[in-house]
């Protein structure tokens, strides 16, 4: 099949590289992340599983918006809420009804959520829960896992050595811009080595407000893990904060913490919360969160309505439709399909995870990785197929998709093969090579 053209896109993005600083507004959307020349930059519109560019490609999404879309693009039953609600207005002086009822549902699914606070967005979740545990402990650092946004509270990390965060989100990330007076206010600590936290709670003694941590990204951890975790924050007098902004409503209703049986203090949830409406909350023990009473933690649009009907239709899709069940064995089947495909051709080819969210993991060696992976990016667009370094389920995935993935799967991984053998995969990309991937340690 012929790679699509997608010239419109390609004119587009030279525009916004002149007017917007970096090209886009999520790192994970820059066409540099992905097959820069030839994937496509600008999408116009969803419908189910599927998706259109600017250049009128359509391609089956296995990105999903980047992790929001869990039960597929203009999904009618989250789309009409909004709509119903934007009819009757966004915006009001005092408060609307339906953050009271999307607060009462999380209480009810989130085995942590005694109360809830919202916001916009996952970091910004983060970011509440991090003041909230510093404000309700007095402390001010921090001890992270994984990745929590881009705010300083989390860059901080990097200001003590430019590699702290490496392993959480990217190798040598350049943080400027964050003050040098945060430094040593954030500590990670490495994902399965409680000892590796243990150290940090002992050489901070009585200053650790706040473990935040991804509990899972989309594998299980050791079984003592997390339970380690949970008995060091008791212990050390320290709040544990889940980052659940993946894992939640993916992994199970009740987010990682349900599925896993650990409790944390406070969990912050956005991305599939909504469907794609911008939303994010934090929940907690009600010893915890009341705190957050008497700080000031405020901004117009956390009230927004329009999120708010999105995520509680999202959240009621999610029940009535059972749809996880079927998300998790549609993952099943993409995961085996992908493994089997490895096998044919002679690759150590998996997607490894939890069949929700699998990352395509490829046995390169690692001066061809980069290249080879673009390889990959590139010749899943032939086939039909926006894939991406992770692959992300939803609800309206048929296994036709799932089919059609496996089809462009076939072709990329023959591909890759011959590129490998030859020692020369720059010869088969059509475009440039992809710039660096999230290193993150919670896969
Ligand atoms: N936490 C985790 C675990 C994430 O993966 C992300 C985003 N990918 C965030 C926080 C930040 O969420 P947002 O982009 O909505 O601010």
């Amino acid at each position: 099949m012929d790679r699509p053209d997608v010239s419109n896109s390609l004119a587009l993005y030279e525009r916004a590289q002149q007017i917007i600083p970096g090209g886009t507004q999520l790192f994970s959307r820059r066409p540099e992340r992905f097959a820069p020349g030839v994937y496509p930059c600008y999408l116009t519109h969803g419908k189910g599983s599927k998706v259109w560019d600017v250049d009128g490609n359509e391609y089956i999404d296995f990105m999903c918006g980047v992790g929001p879309v869990i039960l597929g693009h203009a999904f009618e039953p989250v789309t009409n809420a909004v709509i119903e609600q934007l009819r009757k207005g966004s915006s009001f002086t005092v408060n609307h009804p339906a953050e009271v009822e999307l607060a009462e549902l999380l209480v009810e699914i989130i085995p942590c959520a005694e109360m809830v606070r919202f916001c916009k967005s996952g970091g910004t979740a983060d970011e509440i829960a991090v003041r909230i545990a510093r404000g309700h402990t007095g402390r001010d650092k921090v001890a992270i896992c994984g990745y929590h946004g881009w705010h300083d509270w989390y860059l901080a990390a990097n200001l003590a050595t430019s590699d702290n965060l490496d392993g959480h989100l990217l190798p040598g990330l350049d943080i400027r811009g964050v003050p040098r007076v945060l430094e040593g206010t954030t500590i990670p600590f490495e994902y399965n080595e409680l000892c590796s936290l243990e150290r940090v709670l002992e050489e901070n003694p009585g200053q650790i407000a706040a473990i935040i941590m991804e509990a899972a990204r989309s594998e299980e951890p050791s079984p003592w893990f997390l339970r380690g975790v949970r008995e060091l924050a008791d212990k050390h007098g320290v709040v544990l904060i889940f980052d659940e902004v993946i894992t939640g409503f993916r992994l199970g209703l009740g987010g990682a913490q349900e599925r896993l049986g650990v409790t944390p203090d406070i969990a912050t949830f956005g991305k599939a919360m909504s469907n794609g409406h911008p939303i994010g909350a934090v929940c907690g023990r009600r010893e915890v969160m009341q705190d957050a009473a008497n700080m000031f933690i405020s901004s117009t649009y956390y009230s927004d309505p329009a999120g708010m009907v999105a995520a509680i239709a999202t959240i009621r899709q999610l029940q009535d439709k059972e749809a996880l069940v079927h998300i998790w064995g549609i993952g099943y089947l993409l995961q085996r399909g992908f493994a089997e495909l490895g096998q044919k051709h002679g690759l150590d080819a998996t997607c490894p995870g939890y069949p929700p969210v699998t990352h395509p993991h490829f046995d390169f060696p690692e001066e061809l990785h980069k290249p080879l992976i673009t390889l990959y990016l590139q010749e899943m667009l032939r086939g039909g197929i926006l894939a991406g370094t992770v692959n992300y389920i939803c609800y309206s995935h048929s296994e036709e998709d799932v089919t059609a993935f496996l089809e462009a799967a076939d072709n990329a991984l023959s591909v890759l093969k011959k590129a490998l053998d030859e020692g020369d995969p720059h010869k088969y990309l059509e475009g440039a090579e992809r710039g660096d991937d999230f290193g993150r340690l919670v896969r």
